[in-house]
């Protein structure tokens, strides 16, 4: 393998073509192991950024493919329409909240959350609500690297500095501050409840990741936070949007993270492990008031939108995970991660400890050297990308215990060489 070209030309996630971070070549991937060019299995604890939710390499998947590529692997969905595209959103409508009933696909997580968007400035705009321009969302949320979904990023790990001049300037709050199993406390609501009472006249849509604020600060709180955003939207009349990207499909041990709630949102984004991580796809659902009230023409519509191969793998992967044994897993994982890093919250370095479903996170004072903390799991076996000051896993739910055991036991060797 060319690394040295790698190195030179090739870009990768938040590095730089200067000094890049190290990548580590990688030859297969096979169930929850990933195979170096050197030979050596990592046990893969992130799900390749939470999408493999059935591991890699796994025969009902390929399957899907297969079968598809014998018919077409793209045509145009513009006048255009395919049986994997109509299956993939029955199966999608059926499986999410009953509101939701429009389906449109995109093409990435970001794209989903443009195009919701774009949905709801649509919605108000042809509703003649011309004072309503901005967005509400939250301190530590992440929606993507695209420049709408960059917009209601948390503004520091987002990096709005090096964009604010070009970026539309959105209201923020604070994070939700209820943990997800603390007593609830009214006052959690206050910076919500004012924020809408003053602006909700400029506000299009309230937008965030509900229950689970992922790559913006791993923050786990109260459904009771979800409940009354929801109230508190339909009394101002503002659309809620959920940004379900990382939280879909089971990640929370829910189906969907608002189900811990019993709320739905006007606009729901899916992504990532809809294609179980087989390629890239996301859908943006929403309810019958929005898809009516948005007009005629929606002015959105991507080349390869519903892609028939895309559509094909999340056909199989939903009606896998649908068909699985996935509560029973996802708490399975739980109890694991729980066991094995509940001892690293008496390490000096180590802040918080926290498990959701099938997410462990373990929170240190500092920022990390997180480089440095993947080179040691990796010669432990084990595959994560910490970043900030947070180490967090989700493996894909088809793990065993041992091998979380393996994860986990990894992990304190490490902080205890390192910090
Ligand atoms: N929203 C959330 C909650 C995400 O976690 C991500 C990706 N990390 C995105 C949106 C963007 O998705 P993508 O990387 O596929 O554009």
């Amino acid at each position: 393998m060319d690394i040295a070209f790698d190195r030179q030309h090739l870009w990768h996630p938040y590095t730089s073509l200067s000094d890049p971070t190290k990548t580590y070549p990688v030859v297969g991937a096979n169930g929850v192991r990933i195979q170096l060019a050197d030979g050596s299995q990592l046990i893969d604890a992130m799900s390749s950024w939470w999408c493999c939710i059935h591991g890699y390499n796994h025969p009902v998947l390929n399957q899907a493919v297969t079968d598809q590529l014998q018919h077409m692997s793209h045509v145009m969905f513009g006048g255009l329409t395919h049986e994997p595209a109509i299956k993939l959103g029955q199966q999608l409508v059926a499986m999410t909240d009953p509101s939701l009933d429009a389906v449109f696909f995109a093409d990435s997580g970001s794209v989903a959350v443009e195009v919701a968007m774009k949905m709801a400035a649509q919605y108000c705009f042809e509703q003649g609500l011309t004072k309503k321009h901005r967005f509400l969302t939250f301190a530590k949320g992440y929606h993507g690297d695209t420049f709408g979904a960059m917009s209601v990023c948390d503004p520091v790990t987002g990096m709005h500095h090096k964009f604010s001049h070009l970026l539309h300037q959105h209201l923020f709050i604070s994070s939700p501050r209820c943990g997800f199993d603390q007593a609830w406390e009214d006052h959690c609501m206050d910076e919500f409840k004012q924020a809408l009472a003053e602006h909700h006249e400029s506000i299009i849509a309230v937008i965030f990741e509900p229950i689970v604020q992922g790559a913006g600060g791993m923050n786990f709180y109260s459904p009771e936070y979800l409940r009354q955003v929801r109230a508190l939207c339909d009394e101002y009349q503002v659309l809620l949007i959920f940004d379900e990207i990382a939280t879909g499909f089971a990640r929370t041990g829910k189906m969907f993270a608002y189900e811990h709630a019993a709320v739905a949102p006007d606009i729901l984004c899916l992504g990532k492990s809809l294609t179980g991580g087989y390629m890239t796809l996301s859908a943006v659902l929403c309810n019958r008031m929005v898809a009516d009230g948005i007009g005629t023409h929606f002015m959105h519509g991507p080349t390869f939108m519903a892609n028939p191969l895309a559509c094909a793998v999340a056909l199989a992967s939903t009606q896998l995970l649908v068909n699985s044994d996935w509560q029973q897993r996802v708490s399975a994982i739980a109890s694991s991660l729980q066991q094995g890093l509940q001892d690293l919250s008496a390490h000096p370095a180590v802040k918080d400890v926290r498990v959701l479903g099938a997410i462990g996170v373990v929170e240190l004072h500092q920022t990390i050297n997180w480089a440095a903390i993947q080179e040691r799991m990796v010669a432990k076996g084990v595959w994560i990308r910490p970043f900030m000051n947070l180490i967090y896993m989700m493996p894909p739910l088809i793990i065993e215990a041992a091998e979380i055991d393996h994860i986990t036991e990894a992990l304190a060797t490490t902080l205890q060489e390192l910090l």
